[in-house]
């Protein structure tokens, strides 16, 4: 048994994990992701910002939370059989996870775990691109196809996609055929945020971000959110969020280190934001 394995066998129900989960190989452009979880806890150690949440809540002086560090993957679908498998591990005890990319093809393997703790699981998905080709680039796991492979799978998850600015006609067509609720960039403001209820995934692409905030991402997508908008939606979820990823930061694209901090900041309002349910 791995360290991570004995230290995610201790958790109480209620405790929210963060846990990397570096893996870049279904990455359809550019490599570079994996090296993402521990760019950000550098940046959260770096001492440029102290370990408090916009609402008030020290994660340095609370407990309830903890990083495991990384989970150990292969290649191919071995690595996403073992996330699925760790993830499941973390939900079957109560966990609340926040999973650090690696590219966006990892919220299959931990969508799958999640879609079977929770019958009723609405997914907030934050994205430039709606991620729902049935194949790209010849392959069904590409970081293009996570969102197809689990609604085929889980055709009764209800999902929430805002931010897209790419969605051609295949992906128009997906949205009617999974029965997902799209909301393109073009068309949103943030007095449009739906309500939501009942437990909740945040699927949270930093490309969704235009690049002047996050210029760390594989693919810069112009005329994206801002990071305060970003900042307004998670506050702005019910206590009812259960799960969250940060994916596709890619350090190789972020020289100044910027999305690092974005990265950051949002992986302590997240954590925040989930020790909220007390
Ligand atoms: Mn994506
Ligand atoms: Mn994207």
């Amino acid at each position: 048994m791995s360290d991570i394995e004995k230290r995610m066998g201790k958790l109480r129900s209620g405790t929210v994990a963060v846990i990397g989960v570096p893996l870049d190989e279904n990455s359809s452009f550019l490599r570079g992701a994996a090296l993402a979880p521990q760019s950000i806890r550098a940046a959260l150690k770096s001492g440029s910002a102290n370990m408090s949440t916009e609402l008030g809540i020290d994660l340095d002086s609370v407990g309830g939370w903890t990083d495991l560090g990384d989970l150990e993957l292969t290649s191919g679908k071995d690595s996403l059989d073992r996330i699925e498998k760790a993830i499941a591990t973390l939900t079957s005890s109560g966990t609340h996870v926040l999973a650090l990319g690696g590219d966006h093809s990892i919220s299959y393997p931990v969508l799958r775990a999640y879609a079977k703790a929770y019958d009723d699981l609405t997914v907030l998905h934050l994205d430039a691109h709606p991620d729902t080709y049935s194949e790209y680039g010849g392959s069904r796991y590409s970081h293009a196809c996570p969102f197809a492979r689990i609604m085929e799978e889980r055709p009764t998850l209800k999902l929430l996609q805002i931010g897209i600015r790419t969605a051609n006609s295949h992906q128009r067509q997906q949205a009617k055929r999974f029965g997902i609720t799209m909301v393109e960039m073009k068309d949103w403001s943030p007095k449009k945020m739906p309500r939501l209820d009942g437990p909740i995934y945040l699927s949270l692409d930093l490309d969704v971000l235009d690049p002047g905030f996050a210029p760390g991402v594989s693919h810069h997508e112009p005329g994206g959110m801002s990071t305060r908008e970003v900042i307004q939606i998670i506050h702005g979820l019910p206590e009812s969020l259960v799960g969250a990823d940060i994916v596709e930061f890619n350090p190789t694209r972020d020289p100044s280190g910027v999305t690092a901090m974005v990265a950051a900041k949002f992986y302590r309002e997240l954590v925040g934001h989930m020790l909220r349910r007390g």
